[in-house]
């Protein structure tokens, strides 16, 4: 049963854009701090990161011992904006603890980052910065090894899996080691990927029969029984051993990205590697929210392959809800990278709702232990639900820290923690005495 496309809604459209302007003043302040908070925290887009296919010979600016730079002298425009943005927006720690407010004019020598108002203050609050200098100071040389030119070959990712190679999900390393990843002979190399494969592979990791995650330990029961219909579909063939005469499941499983930002921007290769990992399925993946689509793009839908399609909406997930036929828990789950519920309780009410009410699983992932605290909190205030995935570390989270532009003493990593739920099932109760 394949869904029929859903075309773009120009009327959906335009009520969306109206809806999002007639936002109040203080609303779009708030909106407006946590979109950069997010953005740093959670980029928009990973484009520039790959060479399109006719600028093959991008020549390389710096080498491989050239790598640290001081933000504001970096000879990549990139990062001396960054230097910019932290300059304008961030506090010094040192005058902030004494009760006043100074930008952070003063770029550290050890990391190359702004972090005090002036070389003073640096040296007063060399202890407390010790710890954060050394983590700043790698994501400064991975930045520039990032974009310095060079051909990145741990980026040559593989390709099907032979039937007969069984895949370990266990971790990263193990997960690189039996999918015959090349050239993840650096710490660096694998920051690198995971930071780009934490999305697809994160999904693949709660649905894939060697899940890291085990029941009774993170999967509770009614996990168990949400994880089972979906492998129904996921793994067809099981079926047939166990019953010769049971129908092969070919249905398409529809992944919904909700809030989708950076997510949405990453070459379709790269959600290649999750329908690898799931041979006999066809994969239909829909990025929704503002974010998801560039500026002057209209939603649409494409496919790399027969067995992966993509939806690109920026609608409000809600309205885009209201587009669907039908939503089934054979097929349909939901995924939501670091929404930030607690911060936006009101916005993302009317989606969370509609999510619940499909019985589908949500699966929800927090950039650190109190972004995740704070959505969790937020749900379980204002929701009925069921846990189908208790709050845990993120086997496949990203490997590489971002930086808070708005404050350099927090860096977080994407998709550190995970979590998941569905709607409360309110099963009929047998009611003894109406039999008696
Ligand atoms: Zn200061
Ligand atoms: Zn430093």
């Amino acid at each position: 049963m394949n869904r029929p496309w859903i075309s773009a809604s120009r009327n959906l459209f335009l009520r969306t854009t109206a809806r999002q302007c007639s936002l109040t003043r203080a609303r779009l302040t708030v909106q407006f701090r946590r979109n950069l908070t997010q953005s740093v925290v959670r980029p928009i887009s990973f484009k520039g990161i790959f060479r399109s296919s006719n600028e093959e010979k991008r020549q390389v600016l710096l080498e491989q011992d050239n790598l640290f730079h001081v933000l504001s002298k970096s000879p990549l425009p990139e990062m001396r904006d960054r230097a910019s943005m932290i300059k304008k927006y961030g506090t010094c720690p040192v005058c902030e603890s004494e009760g006043h407010k100074n930008k952070p004019t003063y770029d550290c020598p050890d990391c190359g980052y702004p972090t005090h108002c002036c070389e003073e203050h640096h040296h007063q609050g060399r202890e407390a910065h010790k710890e954060v200098c050394s983590v700043l100071r790698q994501v400064n040389e991975d930045d520039h090894d990032l974009r310095s030119g060079r051909s990145m070959k741990e980026f040559e990712f593989p390709s099907a899996q032979g039937f007969d190679e069984a895949v370990n999900m266990a971790n990263w390393d193990v997960f690189f080691y039996t999918r015959s990843f090349p050239s993840m002979d650096s710490d660096r190399s694998i920051r690198h990927v995971s930071k780009l494969l934490t999305y697809p592979i994160t999904i693949a990791s709660v649905l894939h029969q060697a899940t890291p995650y085990k029941y009774g330990e993170q999967i509770t029961a009614e996990g168990m029984r949400s994880i089972a219909a979906l492998k129904t579909v996921l793994y067809p063939t099981n079926q047939l051993n166990n019953d010769a005469q049971a129908q092969v499941r070919t249905e398409t499983v529809n992944i919904y990205l909700l809030g989708a930002r950076a997510e949405a921007t990453l070459p379709s290769h790269i959600w290649l590697q999750l329908a690898y990992l799931f041979p006999s399925t066809p994969f239909h993946i829909h990025f929704v929210g503002p974010d998801a689509l560039a500026p002057n793009q209209e939603p649409h839908t494409t496919s790399v392959n027969e067995r992966l399609f993509f939806t690109y909406d920026n609608a409000l997930y809600e309205d885009y809800h209201e587009k669907i036929e039908k939503f089934d828990p054979y097929t349909d789950l939901f995924f939501m990278f670091s929404p930030g519920i607690g911060h936006f309780k009101e916005g993302w009410k009317p989606s969370i709702e509609k999510l619940l009410e499909t019985k589908c699983p949500i699966f929800i992932t927090g950039y650190d232990e109190s972004d995740m605290d704070n959505d969790i909190k937020a749900v379980e205030q204002d929701y009925q639900f069921d846990w189908i995935l208790k709050p845990t570390v993120n086997e496949y989270r990203s490997l590489k820290r971002d930086v808070n532009l708005m404050d350099v003493r927090q860096t977080i990593l994407a998709n550190y923690g995970i979590w998941g739920i569905r709607g409360k099932r309110y099963d009929v109760v047998h009611d003894p005495e109406a039999n008696e």
